[in-house]
């Protein structure tokens, strides 16, 4: 493979990447709003946060999301803004 199908390549694979992780958020939001928009309680998703995925090695720091699913998890009770604050919503490793 030369450095242009190389490139190529990667930015196929981060279109299809970015592609299938608007998809999961929207089927995430859709879900919660369905539900009635349930929320875990703050002391929860912090716990939830500070113990699972901070520790996670899926955890990216830099963009606050999981690398696994492409969703943001923070300490946030935004749940629109946050994986772990919608009640419907749970780890894709089965952490939380
Ligand atoms: S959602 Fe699960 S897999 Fe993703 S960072 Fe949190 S603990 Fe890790």
């Amino acid at each position: 493979m030369n450095d242009h199908q190389e490139q190529h390549e990667t930015a196929t694979v981060q279109k299809i990447t970015t592609t299938q992780k608007v998809v999961r958020y929207t089927r995430a939001l859709s879900r919660w709003v369905k539900a009635g928009r349930p929320v875990r309680d703050e002391s929860e998703i912090i716990r939830i946060f500070q113990s699972d995925c901070r520790a996670c090695e899926d955890y990216d720091k830099r963009s606050s999301s999981c690398k696994h699913c492409g969703c943001r998890v923070s300490e946030s009770t935004i749940a629109p803004l946050n994986k772990i604050a919608m009640q419907t919503e749970h780890c894709p490793l089965e952490k939380w």
